[in-house]
């Protein structure tokens, strides 16, 4: 293990021991989506990114989380393609599933 791994995770080991409110990395996870939707209380949201600074791995998933809404914002807005909002989304599905192929 390099000197850096070692770094993080002695970081790690220190924020959830001396910050009993820190969320895990899977509870990350779950607070994403409203973290990006701006959904969460202050409170925790000075958590989530008090972990998103110590947790590298947490930034890469957030930045990949972010990629992948703005590529789905991309598809529909496609001005070629409009979608009205009363196609069922399986249709949608079907769709974007047979352009991608
Ligand atoms: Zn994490």
């Amino acid at each position: 293990m390099s000197l850096v791994q070692r770094m993080r995770l002695y970081m790690k080991g220190m924020m959830f021991k001396y910050m009993p409110l820190m969320i895990s990395c899977v509870e990350f996870e779950a607070f994403v989506l409203d973290y990006l939707e701006d959904r969460l209380p202050a409170n925790q949201r000075r958590i989530f990114e008090l972990h998103l600074k110590i947790c590298p791995e947490c930034r890469e998933y957030l930045a990949a989380y972010r990629r992948s809404v703005e590529v789905g914002k991309v598809v529909f807005q496609e001005p070629s393609a409009p979608v009205p909002a009363d196609v069922p989304e399986d249709l949608v599905e079907a769709i974007l599933q047979a352009r991608r192929g």
